[in-house]
Order: structure tokens, then C-alpha cells, then sequence
């Protein structure tokens, strides 16, 4: 039997911004990227083929950003409740083959722990609809007015997250067949509306919404706890030629002789971007820019700086820092040394006191010593996220 075709729908569509601001919360950054762009990469799980985005009218271009370099989503318009996107959402997966399963989740819950996907899909296998859930700690009460009224039993209460999973076209006979001005405020009270049975699995801490102005900064520390530091170590060489310009650190530098090599042979490029890929384990940089390869001749070695740290943003990294060594007789780096940092800093989208610029000799001794060659040694420390 064909595994089940399981796809996962974010309801990304909202307007408000209960944190203040113009900017829809799901658009908001925390660890430099939107809360959608978390909830998605959370989403890579071997048993969903695909994923889809209800995202609100007039929102393209925050929801490119969020997206960059992911093209694997394919998104609709929502509509101007919750339960119109979501209704939305499923016609147009319908539209485009239908699926066996449906994961249904809301992009204001960045962090959804895969322990989670798995249990809603296994608990698929005996209901038509599984959601998640917590128990309640705190004692309950109605107030009156701001008194004290009844208070309510907690026993056999609990609070429901998202993801919530279905058999697809269960869920998606009972959007239909919902009623248009009634507000539901999940689907599972949808997929009950239409007599479907939705089971209860374990949910998690780490899936808790992220609306109020205190949650966000929540949010920046759980993000923080799942940072790990990484280092990654750099270095090149390059010939001194006549002839040729002196490209190093980005900056042209007058001297009576240039460094030759693949692209402008920049050698403090070349080490800080070993450097970067190093601290991800991307390999080096002639898997990236293979020398062999045309298109690099004479190419500025700032694309192959700026590709290495857009690949550390790809998996939701920090650059903390990057430190340069020199190595060479002449030319002289102290004077260019300020011009370099500013380069690098833009290069990297960081301030300049993150960026260190050193430069030695080797009092006269090898082929640094006798001016053959300029060598560059860099170390760059990352931060990356664990998944959970
Ligand atoms: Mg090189």
C-alpha cells in the first residue's frame, strides 16, 4: 500500500497585530526571521510532501521575505476570518490533486516539536481528526464583573494547539458544509460540527502561541536555549603577480603588484567565507564556486562572502563574530584596515565591532617573507538552531 499523501495548510492570514505595529504578527521577526518562516521550517517531516500557505490579501511581499529562498510552498488568499482561509486553503490542495491527510496549523506557533507530527498521524489511524493538547494547571473561575464568581472544575479540561490533522476529505466536506457566518475558532470544532471524531494527543510547551508583546520576548529566549555555537576556520593563499590587481578584504588596493588566481583571488575573502561554511559543515568554497568553472574567472570574491553567510540564514543563523589574519610583507594593511572592516561589515549585514581585521609577517621567511604570495587565516563563530 502507497503511503498516505499528507500535506500540511498555515494559516498565516491575519491582519491584526495584537503586539502593535502595522506589520501582521506572523510577519514579525524573532532571531532576525518572521515567526511564519519558523512555523515552516518546522514543518519538514518525511511524511509531508507538501506545504501550503493561506496568507492575507496584500501581504506578497512580507510573505517573500519570510519565504527567500524556499520555493517548495505554494500559497493561496485568505479569507476574512480564520475559518474562510482555512476553507480556502483546502479547496485550493483539492484543486491541485487533493491529499490523504491534512496537518492544519497556525504560523503563529513557530516552534512545533516533531514528537507532535508523529503522534497526530499515528492517532489518525484509529479517528477522523487528532488536534493536541495540554492540561490546565492553573485553578479556573468566572468572574463577575471584576469579583470573584463560580469556580469551574478543571478536571477533564484542556487547552488545544495546532497542528490539528484530518483525513482530508472528511475535513474538507465539513468546511463546506459549515455555515458561513458562524465563527469556529479551530477546525476540530468544525470536523465535530459535522459528526467527526477528533482524538486527543499529547501537545507541547514549545508549541504555545506567540501573541502578546510578552511572548515574543519569550519566544527570542526559547530560540536562544536551542542555539548552539559553532566555529569554523579559514585559510588561503594566492600568488603575487604583475599585472594583476590587489583585491583584499573587498577593497582595490594600490600596489606594484596584484594577486592572481580563480576570481579576483581575494585571499581574506576566500578564508572568511572557508570560514562561514566551515561553521555549518557546508564544505569549502570551491564546492560552492568550483575554480574549474567559467562563470567564477575574475568574479568578486563579495558574491562568494555574501552566498556563504545567506547560507547561514538559510538554517536560521547569527554570525557573532569573524576575526581576520594577514599574512604578507607588503602591501602595508593598517592604512586599509578601517576600509576592509566597513566592506566586510556590509558584506555580512553586521556591525564592524563583530568584524576583526589583524595583519602580520613572517619576518622575512617563506613565500610570505620573500613577497611571493599573501596568505589569510579567519575563524568565524555561528550560532545555529538544534532542532527540537
Ligand atoms: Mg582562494
Amino acid at each position: 500500500m502507497a503511503a498516505p499523501h499528507t500535506v500540511a495548510l498555515v494559516v498565516a492570514a491575519g491582519t491584526g497585530s495584537r503586539c502593535g505595529g502595522d506589520m501582521p504578527k506572523q510577519y514579525v521577526p524573532i532571531g532576525g526571521r518572521a515567526l511564519l518562516a519558523h512555523a515552516l521550517d518546522h514543518l519538514r517531516h518525511p511524511a509531508l510532501s507538501s506545504v501550503w500557505l493561506a496568507v492575507g490579501e496584500g501581504q506578497s511581499d512580507w510573505v517573500a521575505q519570510a519565504l527567500g529562498s524556499r520555493h517548495d510552498v505554494a500559497s493561496v488568499v485568505g479569507g476574512p476570518t480564520r475559518q474562510e482561509s482555512v476553507r480556502r486553503g483546502l479547496e485550493a490542495i483539492e484543486a491541485a490533486g487533493g491529499a490523504d491527510r491534512v496537518l492544519i496549523h497556525d504560523a503563529a506557533r513557530p516552534f512545533l516539536p516533531r514528537g507532535v507530527i508523529d503522534r497526530l498521524l499515528t492517532a489518525l489511524n484509529d479517528a477522523d481528526g487528532a488536534v493536541p493538547v495540554l492540561p490546565l494547571v492553573d485553578s479556573l473561575v468566572r468572574l463577575a464583573g471584576d469579583e470573584l464568581g463560580a469556580p469551574v472544575d478543571r478536571d477533564g479540561l484542556a487547552r488545544v494547539q495546532t497542528p490539528q490533522a484530518f483525513h482530508f476529505p472528511s475535513i474538507l466536506a465539513a468546511h463546506r458544509t459549515w455555515l458561513a457566518e458562524a465563527v469556529a475558532t479551530d477546525d476540530a470544532q468544525v470536523a465535530r460540527a459535522a459528526g467527526l471524531r477528533v482524538g486527543a494527543v499529547a501537545g507541547d510547551e514549545a508549541l504555545e502561541k506567540v501573541t502578546l508583546p510578552g511572548d515574543f520576548a519569550r519566544a527570542e529566549s526559547r530560540l536562544a536555549e536551542r542555539m548552539i555555537s559553532r566555529t569554523g576556520l579559514g585559510f588561503d593563499v594566492h600568488r603575487l603577480e604583475a599585472g594583476e590587481e590587489l583585491w583584499l578584504g573587498g577593497v582595490k588596493i594600490p600596489h606594484d603588484r596584484g594577486l592572481s588566481g580563480h576570481s579576483d583571488a581575494d585571499v581574506a575573502l576566500h578564508a572568511l567565507t572557508d570560514a562561514l561554511l566551515g561553521a555549518i559543515g557546508a564544505g569549502d568554497i570551491g564546492t560552492h564556486f568550483p575554480p574549474t568553472d567559467p562563470q567564477w574567472r575574475g568574479a568578486p570574491s563579495a558574491t562568494f562572502l555574501a552566498h556563504a553567510a545567506g547560507l547561514v540564514a538559510a538554517e536560521g543563523g547569527i554570525i557573532d563574530h569573524v576575526d581576520l589574519t594577514l599574512i604578507c610583507e607588503a602591501p602595508r594593511i593598517g592604512p586599509h584596515r578601517a576600509q576592509m572592516r566597513a566592506r566586510i561589515a556590509e558584506l555580512l549585514r553586521l556591525p564592524e565591532r563583530r568584524i576583526s581585521i589583524k595583519a602580520t609577517t613572517t619576518e622575512r621567511l617563506g613565500f610570505a617573507g620573500r613577497g611571493e604570495g599573501i596568505a589569510a587565516q579567519a575563524v568565524a563563530t555561528v550560532r545555529t538552531p538544534e532542532p527540537l
